[in-house]
């Protein structure tokens, strides 16, 4: 009976944890099941000597972010959310700074790219009308069509940080960058105060009052489906030990959502039409990562840098640049001793988009080669902005789509999870096995630490409809 659950969650990233919590918080009996050491899934961090701690995925996130963590965690971890004010670009069509928000742009492109007011109210308005329920099959480079024909330096402003924020492209549905451009428009991008390991440490803190069961080094090794409905979950924490058997009637998988279906539960469990199109699921992209930490008291000139820096020597915006080797455009993110308060250390993330398949062709001594040289480029890159960069440099290191794989288990290393088609799929999921229910990063407008967040809301309040029925 002890191992008898209402709701097992797999995966303990944003989505999985903002599930559970509120579960928990309903009174459901919840288990969650993460298989690597740390809780957070991508938003999480790793430490090296002296007290060197680096984020993963902490670059900036809308201001929703406030409000859902307020309702579905607490005031204290609402309450840290601070905004980034200082977001530059630095390409070979302009170099600009901004808060990133409504107000700003419009000024932007009015005074700096010469674009009538009418235009960019036009296409501030159409963004935000965009929504799920319309069916609109325009495109983004549609969109940008409509209202900036032939402005690819404006394309360029407006598209690049979304590229970089979830991998969209030019041929994504318009409604998928509109909603979450709009919701950085709303008042510019945020950060967590303290860092990621203050905000899971925060989270997992509120897990355990809510009574949610939470297990690290737990890989789920298998979905269990009885008579078309989920029976459980098999757990294996080494090969060398018995496999556990955790019993629940509904499953909430936070695992990527091709891997759920095929790895975990098997796609002889579903039906014929719903594997062909989960096969048509297109994966989104991985990334690279340059991690530099600066030696201790070395400050670095805010002013100069920003807090988030886009950065291309690429002539014009391509999404296909963007992701391609040689690299040309990078997003520098810079965290200062504000960012973790009584510390006097500064660090600087380097962030390119890429295909977890150029990565995984090396070999292993043309991997490693890859790695260095990446950092080396970066150096050379960020010189521009940090004078003498390595003089000052603590530590230094990479991470490739091959890290991002092992880490997270994420097909293909991705970033953010699935394209649009994958909420469809991810959606889906209940109607072909009874209890099974997936939250985390698909389709763009679910991804992101928001997205995702928001995702597990939505998970749950299907999953304790549920229970309620029942
Ligand atoms: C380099 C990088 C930078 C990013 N920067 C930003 C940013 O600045 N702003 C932003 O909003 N978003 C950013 N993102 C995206 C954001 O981090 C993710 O979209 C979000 O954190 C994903 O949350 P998730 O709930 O989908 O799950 P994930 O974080 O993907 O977690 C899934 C969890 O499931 C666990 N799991 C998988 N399989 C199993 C199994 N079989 N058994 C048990 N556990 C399992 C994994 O270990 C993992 O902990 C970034 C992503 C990357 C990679």
């Amino acid at each position: 009976m002890n191992n008898l659950y209402d709701v097992i969650v797999i995966g303990s990233g944003l989505a999985g944890m903002t599930a559970a919590n509120i579960l928990g918080r309903s009174g459901h009996r919840v288990l969650l099941l993460e298989q690597h050491f740390q809780f957070g899934g991508l938003a999480t961090t790793f430490k090296r000597r002296n007290g060197i701690i680096f984020d993963i995925s902490l670059h900036g996130f809308p201001v929703g972010m406030i409000k859902s963590c307020r309702r579905y965690w607490n005031t204290e971890i609402a309450d840290r959310i601070v905004q980034l004010p200082k977001i530059r670009f630095d390409n070979p069509q302009f170099s600009i700074e901004t808060t990133f928000d409504r107000e700003d742009f419009t000024r932007l492109l009015i005074e700096h790219f010469g674009i009538a007011k009418e235009s960019v109210t036009g296409f501030f308005d159409k963004a935000r009308s965009l929504s799920h329920y319309d069916n609109d099959q325009q495109t983004v480079r549609e969109l940008f069509n409509e209202f900036f024909p032939g402005r690819m330096d404006v394309v360029r402003l407006l598209m690049e940080p979304i590229t970089y924020a979830n991998g969209s492209t030019l041929d994504d549905p318009a409604l998928t960058y509109g909603i979450v451009f709009s919701n950085f428009m709303s008042k510019g991008v945020y950060t967590f105060q303290g860092g990621t390991d203050v905000l899971i440490d925060l989270m997992t803190a509120e897990l355990k009052k809510n009574g949610v069961e939470i297990q690290k080094s737990s890989p789920v090794r298998q979905i269990l489906v009885e008579n078309g409905n989920v029976a459980g979950v098999v757990v294996q924490k080494d090969k060398t030990k018995q496999p556990q058997i955790f019993r629940s009637k509904i499953v909430l998988s936070n695992a990527n959502l091709k891997g759920t279906v095929f790895d975990l539960v098997g796609q002889e469990y579903f039906s014929d039409t719903f594997i062909e199109t989960a096969k048509t699921v297109r994966l989104n992209n991985s990334s690279t990562q340059v991690y530099l930490a600066l030696k201790p008291g070395y400050l670095i000139d805010e002013n100069q840098c920003g807090d988030l820096l886009f950065s291309s020597t690429a002539a014009e915006f391509s999404s296909e640049k963007l992701l391609a080797q040689p690299i040309t455009s990078r997003t520098f993110s810079f965290y200062y001793p504000k960012t973790r308060p009584g510390t006097d250390r500064c660090y600087v993330v380097s962030s390119t988009n890429a295909h977890f398949a150029d990565w995984n062709a090396f070999s292993h001594e043309e991997y490693l080669k890859q790695k260095t040289q990446l950092i080396e480029q970066t150096l050379d890159h960020l010189e521009k902005y940090v004078p003498d960069v390595r003089k000052h440099l603590d530590w230094v290191e990479a991470a490739t789509p091959k890290t991002f794989k092992r880490y997270t288990g994420h097909w293909d290393g991705s970033s953010f999870g699935t394209k649009y088609e994958g909420l469809a799929v991810s959606r889906r999921l209940p109607q072909e096995i009874g209890g099974l229910f997936h939250a985390g990063s698909v389709g763009i407008i679910m991804s992101g630490w928001l997205g995702a967040v928001n995702y597990g809301v939505i998970a749950a309040n299907d999953v304790d409809a549920l229970l309620l029925n029942r």
